[in-house]
């Protein structure tokens, strides 16, 4: 029986990065799907750590009280409002964006939450495939197209959208043929934006490895079991087996790539890449 060596650490106020920035402030809000739980509930409280109003957007409501929970637990300046919805009811999006606007300005969007799928592309059910398409793809763009006319109301009509993209937005693994395009598809969405945002409104995307999120760490220890090696050889050679970096990154570690982007610190990255993957896609040995 393999041992757990991965958990998921608990978010503290010392790891959430701070950036002194003139637009993170309690009158705009930032809203963050996913926010239940890994790298959404990371991000929403990193946004809160900052300052910021957080709409903390996901269809697990228990899940969203935890994050909201964990805000007050450790004090953050910046308050999360939880709003449940579904991202594939339309109805639901546009009611996240009207919820939020009752908070504040609308000024960032974190589009995190997804969801995976295994099957070879052959038998690959398409009822599967639509659901993932709508959560990670169509949800994303519909929010977005419903944000960017609040960013451009606001007082000095700026905006930026983050996406969760992944290193399966620049190359593959088989068997994952709706998620790998919905992280393409992310792309395209991010460079769509930063299009026709003309720098007032932009868009990023950040590509990591894994991350030790409860998605991830729950399948260590059965995917040990199955191959009859360690959870630190899963962690290794499985997952980080192409990394030069033998690590998984913290969820807070991602976090605080939205808040860097969304931040002056990245008034020049519009519709590019955050690839921090630990020389996973751009080294072999
Ligand atoms: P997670 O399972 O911990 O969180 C995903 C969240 O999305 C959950 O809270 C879930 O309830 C929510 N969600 C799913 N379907 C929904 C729907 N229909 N409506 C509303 N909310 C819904 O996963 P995570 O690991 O934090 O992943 C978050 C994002 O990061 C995903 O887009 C994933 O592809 C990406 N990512 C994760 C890793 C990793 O290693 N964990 C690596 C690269 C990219």
């Amino acid at each position: 029986m393999s041992t757990h060596s991965v958990s998921v650490p608990p978010i503290t106020l010392e790891t959430i990065h701070t950036i002194d920035d003139d637009s993170f402030t309690s009158d705009r809000v930032c809203i963050v799907t996913g926010s239940a739980s890994g790298i959404g509930r990371a991000v929403a409280l990193a946004a809160a750590g900052n300052g910021l109003t957080v709409g903390a957007t996901d269809f697990d409501a228990a899940g969203l009280e935890e994050t909201v929970s964990r805000a007050e637990e450790i004090d953050l300046p910046g308050t999360i409002t939880p709003i449940v919805a579904d991202l594939t009811v339309d109805e639901d999006i546009e009611r996240i964006v009207e919820e939020a606007a009752t908070l504040g300005d609308i000024t960032y969007l974190a589009n995190v939450a997804g969801v995976q799928h295994i099957d070879a592309l052959e038998d690959f059910p398409m009822d599967t495939y639509d659901r993932i398409h709508d959560i990670m793809l169509r949800a994303p763009i519909y929010l977005s197209k419903r944000c960017i006319p609040h960013f451009k109301d606001s007082e000095d009509g700026t905006g930026c959208v983050g996406n969760m993209a992944s290193v399966h937005g620049h190359y593959v693994t088989s068997d994952k043929v709706a998620y790998n395009v919905s992280k393409f598809g992310l792309r395209g969405l991010t460079q769509s934006i930063a299009a026709e945002g003309d720098g007032d409104i932009r868009s990023f995307s950040v590509s990591t490895g894994y991350v030790k999120t409860p998605l991830v760490t729950n399948q260590l220890e059965d995917t040990a079991d199955q191959r009859g090696i360690s959870v630190q050889e899963v962690i290794e050679e499985v997952m980080l087996g192409q990394s030069r970096v033998k690590t998984m990154m913290d969820p807070i570690d991602v976090a605080n790539l939205f808040i860097i982007g969304f931040s002056d610190l990245g008034s020049h990255l519009d519709g590019g890449d955050l690839l921090f993957d630990g020389g996973m896609t751009l080294t072999y040995e």
